[in-house]
């Protein structure tokens, strides 16, 4: 792949890979040495960046000891003396957003402008917010105590900003954690790790495990108070089995198929924008993707003309490139599958405007037209850069065709009347409703789905709550002797 003149500079994060070569997991504030490893690559050229170790049950038990041990020490610190140790962590992050943007990139193949502008500082920013919550501890959630151990199981699509969703909540009610990064991409939560360690975060706060789907298995098999899960909806449910009768606290953000509603009145060109930041924003790779574009019949000609313009001028290549819009998908693995699904919607009569795939871990955004309901297209979440594109005419019609699917994580809608929008955003089935914007994430915002994307939610005051308990009944005084 040529690179053009405005490659960021990787060098420093070269020379950080360079010098540790193979990890171990982070446990009881220090990384073991490596075990037997597997080698995370660089998606847009499949070059090597660095062996990571399998995590095995041995390697999570030890974790999970290591963080039994720790939490009674860390909750005793209380809610300010949490505060404390969240700000270091995000002033950290902070300290070392170079580092981070270019490994997340290097790692996952995200456009660094991504990186360096929504990934990181959102990472800061979640650890900010959470040293709030915790210093407010007492106040706001009088009589509650921690969870005790949690294990937190991230996906590969945003690596630290799922680990900030996780760990800084947990961590601010004053319980420990046990992470495992998804394997194709480990590398930010271990430089994490050493920022955990540059705090002088207490040994066995935060524990890291890296791994596959069975390391995961294991972390959910462990002696946890709670598992807090990011990723598919067939993992998920999964691991609602594992848990069922085990009286377990259990979170789930899984997959979507949120639809991106446009109604007559719209603001075409800002609706056409908002397709850029909600579907072809990550390569797709987003759980709360607009991935059905529902747009009204009136303007549909229009609106489309708009965006077929726009995606021609969406800048495919290489992630270290500052001018990218769309950088690589994160393995050859989710290429194929993406492919497979936009073949097997175009077989059941779907037409694919766009969406070609390229050498490597490339896939061109693009949009898929005339879909049926039934369509695998429409049904399927298609986790990469192309959307459907189907048109309705009243407004009943539009949210019966939001609706229509299995999953509730997001909506967007586009409309000039602040009554048209709130009044759908009412009637959508959904965790998340964005009115004349898309993808918006904060840290007081409380995240997350119904239905078969999930329960629970992350950010905010409700995120709180989901890592917390009601304190046990206090224990009747003892009999004073006789
Ligand atoms: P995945 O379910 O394959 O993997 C997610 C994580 O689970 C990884 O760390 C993986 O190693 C682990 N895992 C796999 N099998 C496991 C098992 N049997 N037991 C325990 N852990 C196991 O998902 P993915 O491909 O990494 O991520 C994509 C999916 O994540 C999409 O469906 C997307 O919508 C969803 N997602 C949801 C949200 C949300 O907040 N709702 C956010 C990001 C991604």
């Amino acid at each position: 792949m040529e690179y053009g003149p405005g490659i960021e500079d990787s060098s420093a994060a070269r020379g950080w890979l360079a010098e540790r070569g193979a990890f171990g997991h982070f446990i009881a504030g220090a990384f073991t040495a490596p075990g037997t490893t597997f080698t995370t690559r660089d998606p847009s050229t499949g070059e090597a960046l660095a062996e990571v170790t399998q995590g095995t049950v041995d390697d999570i038990a030890a974790a999970v000891a290591a963080a039994r041990k720790a939490q009674p020490g860390w909750a005793a610190l209380g809610g300010h003396g949490r505060a404390r140790f969240l700000y270091a962590l995000a002033r950290h992050v902070q300290k070392r957003e170079r580092l981070l943007a270019v490994l997340e990139t290097l790692d996952n193949g995200k456009p660094i402008r991504e990186s360096k502008d929504i990934d990181v500082p959102l990472l800061a920013r979640h650890f900010y917010h959470h040293a709030g919550w915790a210093e407010l501890m007492e106040s706001q959630f009088p009589g509650m105590s921690p969870l005790g151990v949690v294990g937190q199981i991230i996906p590969w699509n945003f690596p630290l900003l799922m680990l900030a969703w996780k760990v800084a909540p947990a961590l601010a009610a004053g319980n420990t954690v046990v992470l495992k990064p998804a394997e194709y991409t480990a590398l930010t939560a271990l430089a994490f790790a050493e920022i955990c360690r540059e705090v002088g975060l207490p040994a066995g706060v935060v524990n890291i495990v890296t791994g596959d789907g069975a390391t995961g298995a294991a972390l959910v098999e462990a002696e946890v108070d709670k598992i807090a899960f990011t990723g598919s909806t067939e993992v998920g449910r999964l691991i609602a089995e594992m848990l069922s009768g085990t009286g377990r606290k259990l979170t789930l953000e899984l997959g979507g198929k949120s639809p991106f509603i446009v109604m007559p009145d719209a603001d075409l060109d800002a609706a056409v924008e908002g397709v850029v930041d909600s579907i072809w924003f990550n390569q797709g790779q987003v759980c709360c993707a607009g991935s059905r574009i529902l747009v009204a019949e009136a303007v549909a000609g229009r609106f489309e003309a708009l965006l077929k313009a726009r995606m021609a001028r969406l800048r495919v290549g290489a992630p270290l490139d500052k001018s990218t819009d769309v950088g690589a998908i994160v393995d050859p693995v989710q290429k194929d599958r993406i492919l497979s699904i936009c073949r097997a919607a175009v077989d059941a009569g779907a037409e694919l405007v766009g969406g070609q795939a390229q050498e490597g871990c490339f896939i061109a955004p693009g949009y898929l037209r005339g879909v049926a309901p039934t369509n695998p297209g429409m049904s399927q979440e298609i986790f990469g850069p192309i959307a459907t594109l189907s048109t309705f005419r009243t407004a009943d019609e539009a949210i019966e065709l939001a609706n229509n699917t299995r999953y509730g994580l997001a909506a967007s809608i586009w409309s000039e009347s602040a009554t048209v929008a709130t009044d759908l955003a009412a009637r959508v089935k959904v965790g998340v409703v964005w009115i004349n914007c898309a993808n918006l994430f904060d840290a007081a915002a409380p995240f997350g789905g119904y239905r078969e994307s999930g329960y629970g939610r992350e950010g905010g005051r409700a995120g709180m709550l989901d890592y917390l308990a009601d304190a046990a009944p206090e224990a009747p005084a003892a009999a004073a002797p006789a």
